[in-house]
């Protein structure tokens, strides 16, 4: 019997843990899921993020030793960046038209929207900020008292723990001075920056240095390092291999717990949310979907023609399929790499350090969700943003987007800053943030299919392509391949 794909036993674990949720809530059960399936799912991702750490240190020394020459290294280095930067900025445009075309916001019913016009009145004028066009609460007795009512609400709404964490988080990436992402990309200590997850880049730029360092020093001394570093990193692969195994598994345990502790023990609670937001969740979600099914395989088309359509798809499922289950890009980096070397065709000297910084900075989903959500927020607010205010959301998305760690909720935390930059009260985040966690599976998706499609493009044009269509492309993470 043939046997079945891994991204399809993925799938089946992914159903398998939502109607699981289901049941549970409505036999009231939830809390034994959460005490006893979740943490399956949390062990998952550990053990992925334990993985990715060591991965990339030494599969970006590996990639850049084995380049074996530092001006080709700068040479890809500059178009890999611009590359992202492109991909991402023509997300955060597809984003904003969407959002400006179908005017989610603007389908929620009027009364409700002139609620939130005062609240944010009353929130700007506490910020002296200056309201053009206004209903101008304060002279009218009947939107004075509805005034009052609001203040209470939004003061509730304010104390949700897990918002107010979210922006102490954002306001101290805000106080921070113009220069300081670049200082934070220098370590000072290196262990230090191997004992925390979100220091990526700072392994990147270590791994970097080091390896144009081994470039420059005898060989008979950098034989025996490279040597090192090479066989450490097919000991990493093998644990991805190992790991990947059980995936389906960790995902029913994974998605199980998300959705058990969303519903609770009352699953239509999940229902009335969606009903809410559905008009923005589904732009979001026709955006990210367009990225994935239009953009991707067009730019793909134009830059490599090599893949086709569904080759492309088939050799990357499993990171997809991941990236959705654990909505991290960091903790699916290690399979990334596997499919897109592995199936894409893409050489090792490329993946191995275009992948991780893609992992890191490229985001194109998260700058994409940015922009459809402060657009939205805005016009529940009854609030036009002006031309001016939609290119500031452009660049700050975009950069907000580089800055977003690559875990799940990133870029909700790094929302506030777009909001801010437009003059928008970022506490609104918590109006969204009930349905953030699935958009969030959604976006990752996006963002890890844009890392494969720029590493083949690269690799494309550095001739270093080998795309072939196998009769199973796909990366079967086989204990014996
Ligand atoms: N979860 C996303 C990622 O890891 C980041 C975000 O948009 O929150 O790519």
């Amino acid at each position: 019997m043939k046997k079945l794909a891994l991204h399809w036993k993925i799938i089946i674990g992914l159903i398998l843990g939502v109607v699981w949720a289901i049941l549970s809530s409505q036999l009231g059960w939830s809390e034994f899921t959460i005490d006893w399936i979740a943490p399956f799912g949390t062990i998952f991702i550990n053990l992925l993020k334990l993985i990715a750490v060591p991965l990339v240190l030494f599969s970006v020394i590996s990639g850049v030793a084995n380049i074996g020459d530092p001006s080709s290294l700068g040479r890809m280095g500059g178009k890999t960046l611009l590359a992202y930067l492109v991909t991402t900025v023509l997300a955060v445009t597809i984003g904003l038209t969407l959002v400006n075309v179908i005017g989610p916001g603007k389908l929620i019913d009027e009364d409700s929207r002139i609620d939130n016009r005062i609240s944010y009145e009353i929130w700007a004028n506490d910020q002296g900020y200056e309201i053009k066009d206004g209903i101008n609460y304060l002279q009218d007795p009947e939107y004075l008292e509805r005034a009052q009512r609001i203040t209470d609400l939004s003061k509730s709404e304010l104390q949700d723990a897990s918002v107010t964490e979210k922006m102490e988080t954002a306001n101290q990436t805000k106080d921070a001075g113009p220069l300081q992402p670049l200082i934070d990309i220098v370590p000072q200590n290196f262990f230090r920056s191997l004992s925390d997850n979100g220091l990526m880049l700072q392994i990147i730029f270590f791994a970097l240095f080091f390896g144009v360092c081994l470039l420059f020093i005898p060989n008979e001394k950098s034989k025996p390092v490279t040597d090192f570093v090479d066989g450490a990193m097919e000991v990493f692969l093998k644990m991805v291999d190992l790991v990947m195994q059980a995936a389906p598994f960790f995902v029913f345990a994974l998605l199980a717990g998300v959705v058990s502790k969303m519903a609770g023990d009352d699953i239509g609670k999940v229902y009335e949310i969606f009903k809410g937001l559905s008009w923005y969740s589904l732009t979001v979600f026709i955006g990210l979907m367009f990225m994935i099914f239009v953009i991707y395989p067009l730019v793909l088309k134009l830059f490599v023609r090599k893949i086709p359509y569904a080759g492309f798809f088939k050799a990357i499922s499993p990171a997809q399929t991941l990236a959705f289950s654990t909505s991290s890009s960091a903790a699916t980096l290690p399979v990334t790499m596997e499919c897109v070397e592995e199936n894409l065709g893409v050489d090792k000297k490329i993946t191995s350090f275009v992948l991780p910084i893609g992992a890191t900075v490229n985001m194109d989903g998260t700058c994409l969700y940015q922009a459809v959500a402060v657009v939205f927020l805005a016009q529940i607010h009854l609030i036009d943003l002006t031309l001016g205010q939609q290119l500031i959301i452009v660049i700050t998305a975009t950069l907000a987007s580089i800055g977003s760690a690559a875990v799940p909720s990133a870029g909700l935390v790094m929302l506030i800053i777009v909001l801010d930059s437009v003059g928008l009260n970022p506490a609104w985040i918590a109006i969204i943030f009930p349905v953030d966690r699935i958009l969030d599976m959604f976006r990752t998706v996006v963002n890890v299919t844009g890392d494969a499609t720029v590493s083949s493009i690269i690799a494309s044009g550095e001739d270093m392509l080998h795309y072939k269509a196998p009769e199973n492309p796909t990366k079967t993470f086989d204990l014996d391949s």
